[in-house]
């Protein structure tokens, strides 16, 4: 028989797969001694079980759920059916990876029409007890029944407007009983059934509910969004139930024992008096900041402070912690690693280096890559700011970042506008898990109820998305499309808005932005990686902003400078055309000479940047018809400049016309067809070292021949262009250092490395090729099939932007293997986009590979990912 129930003492924090993340954590809590109420964890396993059988609970399920509850009786005494000792419970789901506020819970199971008045006896508080009854109808109404929650909250607030209620606090015991029965026929209504009277009915329909909810749509696109697996299911925690809301002496809440914006090392929460569960995360009421607590509760605020920094020191890493005290005792209800923005990551684990809690490779591997690239994004300038219109200064900086877009009141709306290529702002009085994908496709989040710790702050947060919450003075209205605010003028959708996440302030209109500045803890965590790598980070580039901003982020160098970027300018075009439609060799040379002269100022300027670093560069390599004209238009634009009749023109384009150019006439094949190409090239790289070297200024060049798939193609062009090398450094009665290897992108150049390695100083990987040409997709029109089949599991994922190990990792391990064993000395690296994504680098730093290379604003995510391999690889 499978064990598929844990109680909290049978279990530890190491079984996250079993247990899911909540539910080892409550397990280990109890361990530790903290005060978690009482409870048990329904396996993943049974979830996945579930998933799979469908319709009911199994008896499996059903017996060990009875065993358990029998065992819970005999050690508290408490059950669904006692009159003295009334059992009640919440349900909750818990993940091993935790998907915050992405499926249900249920608190107060166990009540009905005959428990709530035991509840209101014991108590001797009838309103408690009868609060306590609706929330459940409410909750189990939504997520057991799917009964829309807007029915429970449209009568509600009736029930409140009608009576001139202006708080929740203020409806009577008499008045929540009436809301109660009410609820009832809601259920009948909507849900087509009533409420189930039986706790244990309650209790088992509540569980198949959590397990249901682990394939709702916000939860899938949850992981989607988050590279979680779809197969792993979550566990139910079934526990005890403690009331935060039975008076003034209890409430809830949620803290972080550093804060999870900045990481300063200082405890932040926040809590509601006489509230429960859900309140503070939903946001429907703001709260306060735990602090207060000290005055409200000195000991218990004390107490709680103390467990914090256990939980911290036992963990290793920021806690995210909910609370609920009732009638003034403190209860856990979980702990977990808190979700943090990027620049408080690195700050703790900075931090918690320094504090001797963990060591710099367990700081580098807490550090998400993806949240790095978010501290590359920009600010608003000081004086742009300082000039603009301000909509608000009150709202809480939740999730920093700057961000301009269109206003928009809905996630629907939000997700239509960006598909139009609109940047939106998501304007909402609270956002919840349904708004998911809305929050997905807008820059920025502002909302005007809840804290830093409401569902929009999380997300937002967890996305990397710039968000603001609780912009009290704001009025929106989702009715009506409008936004007032506090000088008396309007918003409507569609006007454009800038909001600032750092500092938690709206704008009107769009704002100039400045790139980011880091800090030193920045510094340090990337000089740890550093460290810590073994592969090392170049990056691809060829415009000077790019190169020196690669270079402030410490790429090693340039692995790939694509040449024929350089040739897009106006007057090298006409030059590059000439020579394209040129009709002899005289005519070619006429114009590459030209363009020699614009190579020889790029490439100085290249060199000078990198001055000394390795430096790929890359020799021409796209099809030529990428630089003729295609309009008519442009056709007769351009027979003028060259001064050639239009049907000439056209002819010439027509026979440079290819069925599959990706496929032709390209790479090395412009070279072997027309030698003058790549020895024009060849001899500006070489000139402008030259030139260089007489400042002072030396160069390490390394020359690319792109797209070989044999030897002979490689030689036959190596001994060209090491000939027209020499005759240069003839010229120049001077020699300079230089290499020359070749790009591997197709299969056959991966299966004759070792042939290719005897003959190439270095390789490098364009698997951006490589992965057309071994799945035979093509790189540019992929995206019109690559999502149905990552969404039917076809394909995990898409290729083109992680490392497929099966197929084009076994080549490159081929090659790379081969290649080595030949030459040991070969310099191997990866260029294509897969050089920059964090999950192909773990594969990447498996194989004999000595760097990658990337775009610059990848570069510093892609050291982390260097470190996390290497720190990942000596674990083992
Ligand atoms: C590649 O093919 O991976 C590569 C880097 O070259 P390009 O993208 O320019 O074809
Ligand atoms: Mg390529």
């Amino acid at each position: 028989m499978t064990k598929l129930i844990y109680a909290f003492d049978e279990g530890q924090k190491s079984m996250k797969d079993l247990l899911g993340g909540k539910g080892a954590n409550l397990s280990e809590m109890k361990r530790l001694g903290l005060p978690v109420p009482d409870g048990f964890t329904i396996t993943t396993e049974a979830c996945i079980d579930y998933l799979k059988q469908g319709e009911h609970l199994s008896d499996e399920v059903k017996s060990q759920l009875h065993d358990h509850l029998t065992a819970f009786s005999n050690r508290t005494g408490k059950s669904f059916s006692s009159q003295d000792h009334l059992l009640l419970v919440s349900v909750r789901s818990g993940a091993k990876i935790s998907m915050p506020g992405m499926m249900d819970t249920i608190l107060n199971l166990g009540l009905n029409d005959e428990n709530v008045e035991k509840l209101a006896t014991k108590t001797d508080d009838a309103r408690f007890a009868y609060d306590c009854y609706r929330r459940l109808l409410q909750m189990f109404g939504d997520v057991v029944y799917g009964v829309p929650m807007t029915h429970f909250d449209t009568y509600f607030e009736q029930y409140k407007k009608a009576h001139q209620y202006n708080s929740d606090a203020d409806i009577t015991a008499e008045g929540l009983k009436e809301i109660c029965e009410q609820y009832k026929g809601i259920y009948l209504e909507h849900g087509h059934k009533p409420f189930p009277q039986d706790p244990l009915q309650q209790l088992e329909e509540s569980i198949e509910a959590v397990f249901k909810s682990w394939d709702n749509d916000r939860a899938r696109v949850y992981r989607d969004l988050n590279d979680i697996p779809h197969d792993i299911g979550t566990a139910v925690n079934i526990q005890e139930m403690v009331f935060g809301n039975s008076g003034e002496r209890s409430g809830t809440g949620v803290a972080f024992t550093r804060n999870p914006v900045t990481g300063e090392n200082q405890l932040f929460g926040e809590y509601l008096l006489n509230a429960q569960g859900e309140d503070v995360v939903a946001g429907i009421r703001t709260p306060k900041d735990i602090d207060t607590l000290k005055e409200q509760m000195p000991d218990v605020h004390q107490q709680f402070v103390n467990v914090t920094k256990q939980l911290e020191t036992h963990y290793k890493d920021l806690q995210d912690i909910e609370f609920t005290i009732e009638n003034g005792r403190l209860y856990l209800l979980q702990t977990r690693n808190g979700k943090r923005t990027a620049r408080a990551a690195i700050k703790v684990a900075v931090d918690l280096v320094n504090e001797g809690l963990i060591t710099k490779e367990e700081a580098v591997t807490q550090v998400d890559v993806k949240s790095i690239e978010t501290l590359l994004h920009p600010n608003f300038k000081e004086e742009a700011l300082k000039q603009a219109t301000v909509i608000s200064k009150m709202g809480l900086p939740a999730s920093p970042g700057a961000a301009t877009g269109k206003v928009v009141f809905s996630a629907e709306e939000a997700k239509v506008q960006a598909e139009n290529g609109d940047s939106v702002i998501l304007m909402r009085p609270e956002t919840s898990p349904e708004d998911i994908e809305g929050m997905v496709a807008s820059e920025a989040i502002v909302t005007t109820h809840g804290g830093m710790t409401s569902h929009a702050a999380v997300v937002a947060r967890g996305m990397g998305k710039c968000c603001v919450t609780g912009c009290s003075d704001v009025e929106i209205d989702t009715v009506n499309k409008t936004v007032h605010y506090p000088n008396g003028d309007m918003l409507h959708e569609g006007d454009i808005i800038s909001v600032d996440g750092s500092a938690g302030d709206l704008y009107l209109g769009e704002i100039e932005t400045v790139s980011a500045e880091h800090s030193d803890e920045f510094e340090q965590f990337m000089q740890w990686s550093e460290e810590i790598a073994r592969l090392q980070v170049r990056m691809n580039a060829e415009t000077p902003q790019d190169i020196q901003a690669g270079y402030q982020f410490n790429a090693k160098g340039i692995g790939l400078v694509r040449t024929e970027h350089m040739f897009f300018g106006a007057e090298r075009l006409v030059e590059m055309r000439r020579f394209i439609l040129a009709s002899n060799y005289d005519e070619r040379v006429e114009a590459l000479n030209k363009i020699k002269t614009y190579q020889i100022e790029d490439f100085e300027a290249i060199f000078k940047l990198s001055s000394g670093r390795p430096t790929i560069v890359r020799l021409l390599d796209p099809p030529l018809h990428e630089f003729l004209p295609s309009t008519e238009e442009d056709i007769a634009m351009v027979a003028d400049q060259l001064n050639v009749s239009t049907a000439h023109l056209k002819r010439r384009i027509n026979d440079l016309n290819e069925v599959n150019p990706m496929l032709g006439h390209r790479g090395c094949r412009l070279a072997i067809t027309y030698p003058e190409l790549y020895e024009m090239q060849v001899e500006a790289i070489m000139t402008s070292v030259f030139n260089l070297k007489k400042e002072g200024i030396t160069s390490q060049p390394e020359i690319m021949i792109p797209l070989v798939s044999t030897v002979e193609e490689f030689t036959t062009l190596k001994s060209q262009l090491v000939s027209t090398i020499q005759d240069l450094e003839n010229d120049m009665k001077d020699k300079v250092h230089y290499l020359i290897g070749t790009m591997i992108e197709t299969p056959r150049a991966c299966l004759i490395a070792d042939q290719l390695a005897q003959q190439c100083d270095f390789f490098s990987f364009g698997t951006n090729d490589l992965t057309q040409l071994t799945y035979g997709f093509s790189r540019d029109d992929a995206g019109k099939f690559i999502n149905v089949y990552t969404e039917s599991n076809i394909l995990q994922l898409d290729p083109f932007q992680t490392l497929d190990h099966d197929g084009v990792g076994q080549l490159i391990e081929i090659a790379v293997t081969n290649a080595k064993r030949v030459n040991s000395s070969i310099k191997i690296g990866v260029c294509g986009e897969l050089g920059g994504d964090a999950k192909s680098i773990r594969r990447f730093n498996q194989l004999d590979i000595d760097y990658v290379s990337c775009s610059p604003f990848r570069v510093p995510g892609a050291i982390l990912a260097t470190a996390q391999s290497q720190a990942e690889e000596s674990e083992r």
